[in-house]
């Protein structure tokens, strides 16, 4: 596979290409194009000259155009999925599942963007009138990492075309493949040139460039909160609007008026996803004091279920990491866990000879002086502690810069309801471990960002509003 980048519908070459290796194997699965300013350049050059033809469809016409998309990708999510794993190792299951939940923003939003309303207001005279409205904000640029390389690609262009943008973007140079299908798919759905534009390269030329350029009016951004507080800096000299998705660091409380085995179901699907690899994986995991034992052993009996391997192999639960750095972090907090009095129950295995493969962990004595406590792991490691009082839980939990997703159980409705509203994150899975589907908003408090991406909020990032005062 050797892809070129993708310009007004165009395929356009890079003298030089960057290798992408499939994390399971280490082996060079193919290349993608190394762009820099000047591609970058061309990419808003092409949003640009396609947004005014775009902007002035009807929402109609432009769900229609997202609808044909969204039935292209789902006539080939197999194959899809089969690129994800290669490239970026989660189980084919998984990655089947990823794409249907990619699909379903381009499904939802081509039904949204019709509903985009505007509102009449009283005026303060008779010879008045008030009225608002929305429109597309123009070009968005969309910055994308390698743990979602579909849904975090159709999460910002579902909306940001259905309300009348055009975009270019860039997917994770880990995980180009998966990207380029899907955005040549868009081609192939009729969604005229320039609409979508998609390079690959080098990220912080490209970064720049975008964030200098005046006619990107709008910058979406998921991955690290060290670059999504650089691109807020840069986004400072052209007054951008910005949607930052940055990471998290989910407390997982469970009560002891908690069931246990829906915990222990609801943490494994949690925790494990993508291998731990998402910003609202479980981090750390509190656990009332007079529950601990029991909680403990189911969690670790489910745990040992789970099969660590190359994940185009049908029983295999968890693939490799993404790359020997995940691997080393993984490592690291193990080490700093143990080095603070860490029981580690098993687990702490690493295998990277053939590919970036990491045991799950499980520390069953964890303190918040240990780091996984404290910093996101982004691997299978779960370091469970106790608590004894509500208060100290909920205090425990929010005491963190980061805001993404925090997940409590318990059976007792009051004690599950005080909890969730008093937590400071900007998503909370009740009894729930796996919140995230396109109509209900996802997003940070504090240090994980801004904005808010599915349902009806997530349009709302792509307008402008406008208010027209008229006199009679
Ligand atoms: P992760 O740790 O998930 O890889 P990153 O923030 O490094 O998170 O990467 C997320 C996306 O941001 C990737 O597409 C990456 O290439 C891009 N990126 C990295 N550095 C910059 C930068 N300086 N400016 C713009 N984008 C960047």
């Amino acid at each position: 596979m050797n892809h070129a980048l993708f310009i007004n519908n165009e395929c356009v070459a890079t003298d030089d290409m960057i290798e992408v290796e499939n994390p399971a194997t280490k082996e060079v699965i193919g290349t993608v194009a190394n762009g820099g300013k000047q591609e970058a350049l061309a990419a808003v050059d092409a949003a640009a000259a396609a947004l005014p033809e775009w902007r002035a469809k009807t929402a109609a016409e432009r769900g229609a155009y997202l609808q044909k998309w969204y039935e292209l990708i789902q006539r080939e999510e197999e194959e899809i999925a089969k690129l994800m794993t290669l490239e970026q190792g989660k189980p084919f299951a998984e990655a089947l599942g990823e794409v249907r939940y990619a699909n379903s923003f381009l499904s939802w939003y081509a039904e949204e963007g019709k509903r985009v309303y505007g509102e009449t207001v009283p005026a303060a005279a008779t010879n008045k009138r008030i009225f608002v409205q929305k429109q597309a904000i123009g070009v968005i640029a969309a910055i994308t990492p390698w743990n979602f390389p579909a849904a975090m690609l159709t999460r910002k262009l579902g909306p940001a075309l259905a309300a009348g943008c055009t975009a270019v973007m860039k997917p994770s140079e880990l995980t180009p493949f998966t990207a380029y299908r899907i955005v040549e798919l868009a081609k192939v759905a009729g969604i005229p040139k320039g609409v979508v534009n998609m390079i690959t390269g080098d990220a912080q030329q490209i970064g720049e460039t975008w964030m200098a350029d005046e006619r990107v009016r709008k910058v979406s951004f998921t991955g690290s909160t060290r670059v999504g507080k650089l691109l807020m800096r840069q986004a400072a000299d052209t007054v951008k609007k910005l949607s930052l998705e940055l990471g998290g660091h989910a407390p997982f409380i469970v009560t002891a008026q908690a069931d246990i085995q829906k915990a222990v179901d609801g943490l494994i699907a949690s925790k494990y996803r993508n291998g731990g690899q998402t910003c609202v994986c479980a981090n750390r995991i509190y656990v009332h004091e007079s529950i601990k034992a029991p909680f403990v052993e189911a969690f670790a009996a489910e745990m040992k279920k789970l099969k660590v391997g190359n994940g185009m192999e049908p029983d295999s639960h968890i693939g490799p990491l993404i790359n020997e750095a995940a691997v080393a972090k993984v490592q690291k907090h193990i080490e700093d866990a143990q080095a603070k009095g860490g029981e580690v129950i098993f687990g702490q295995e690493a295998d990277a000879t053939n590919g970036y493969f990491q045991t799950p962990a499980l520390i069953a004595n964890a303190t918040d002086d240990m780091l996984c406590m404290k910093e996101e792991t982004f691997g299978p490691l779960a370091p469970i502690a106790t608590y004894t009082s509500t208060e100290d839980v909920i205090e425990r939990a929010n005491h963190s810069p980061y805001g993404l997703a925090a997940y409590v159980y318990s059976n007792d409705l009051s004690e599950a309801v005080t909890i969730a509203e008093r937590l400071e994150y900007g998503i909370v899975g009740l009894n729930d471990g796996l919140p995230s589907v396109a109509q209900a908003p996802f997003g940070g408090m504090k240090e994980s960002g801004l904005g808010r991406e599915g349902g009806h909020w997530g349009i709302e990032e792509y307008v402008e509003v406008k208010y027209i005062s008229l006199q009679l």
